[in-house]
């Protein structure tokens, strides 16, 4: 099963609209506009009309949100919804980043509302899950990973899977300098991709993206690339920086 290739940039908490402007002209320029990847890139909610701006009608190139509301609209202070994401040329939004999840304490059950009003928008969730090294340790990996997809997928139809892409991301090698090592990313990313089977049946299991991330460089890029469940990544640190994104771009095609 052939999946096309998707790397994602998550500016995290980085990135002003001058600075996304900035990013973007160099940025844009180098890597062919035609790539056999899908490229994303999440800016801060207020640089995301300057991103929209740079990126016009990119071939390549989509618009991505960090977070979004679970609800439509109304009274809810500091909130952003998927439709406004849309109106402002976001394609993707990420969701259940692990972040999100252990400092603002969302969980499965909102990430799975979540979920369902991103698809409902027309939005395209990139879902993150991802153990702790406790959890690793502890052999709870399986058991960890399997209730955050039941949990965030409960009640999505296997149609929709079409639109969402998975991350897979150990929490202790986000922003930590230290990646699981390819063997070991395969060999999570195959028990992500059997857990979508026994949800979704094996045929939309094999086609669902399943990214990898976790301190991704242009260094060790082209080895996880290689690994056969790993079809793309979600890169933070290093995507802060046009040319250290744009040479894991280069090699991961
Ligand atoms: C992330 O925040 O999703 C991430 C993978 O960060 P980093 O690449 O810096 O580890």
């Amino acid at each position: 099963m052939s999946r096309k290739t998707i790397i994602a940039a998550n500016w995290k908490m980085n990135m002003t609209p001058s600075e996304t402007a900035v990013f973007l002209e160099p940025f844009l320029q180098s890597f062919p506009e035609a790539t056999a990847a899908d490229i994303v890139i999440a800016p801060p909610f207020v640089s995301l009309a300057k991103a929209a701006e740079g990126l016009g009608a990119h071939p390549a190139v989509a618009l991505a949100a960090q977070n979004m509301s679970h609800e439509a609209s109304g009274a809810f202070t500091g909130e952003t919804s998927a439709a406004m994401l849309g109106d402002v040329g976001c394609a993707y939004v990420i969701l259940g980043h692990s972040e999100r999840r252990s400092l603002y304490g969302e969980g499965d059950s909102v990430i799975n509302q979540k979920v369902h009003a991103a698809l409902a928008a027309g939005l395209k969730p990139i879902l993150c899950i991802g153990e702790s090294l406790e959890e690793r340790d502890g052999g709870q990996l399986e058991f960890v990973l399997s209730q955050q997809l039941e949990g965030s997928l409960a009640g999505i139809a296997a149609a929709a899977m079409a639109d969402i892409v998975i991350a897979y991301e150990p929490v202790w090698a986000i922003g930590t300098g230290r990646t699981a090592s390819p063997e070991q990313a395969q060999e999570t990313q195959a028990y992500v991709r059997s857990v979508l089977a026994n949800l979704f049946g094996g045929k939309v299991a094999g086609a669902t993206r399943i990214q990898y991330g976790g301190s991704v460089k242009p260094g060790n890029a082209a080895e996880l690339i290689s690994q056969p469940d790993i079809d793309g990544f979600l890169v933070g640190g290093a995507s802060l920086d046009p040319t250290s994104f744009a040479e894991i771009i280069r090699a991961s095609l």
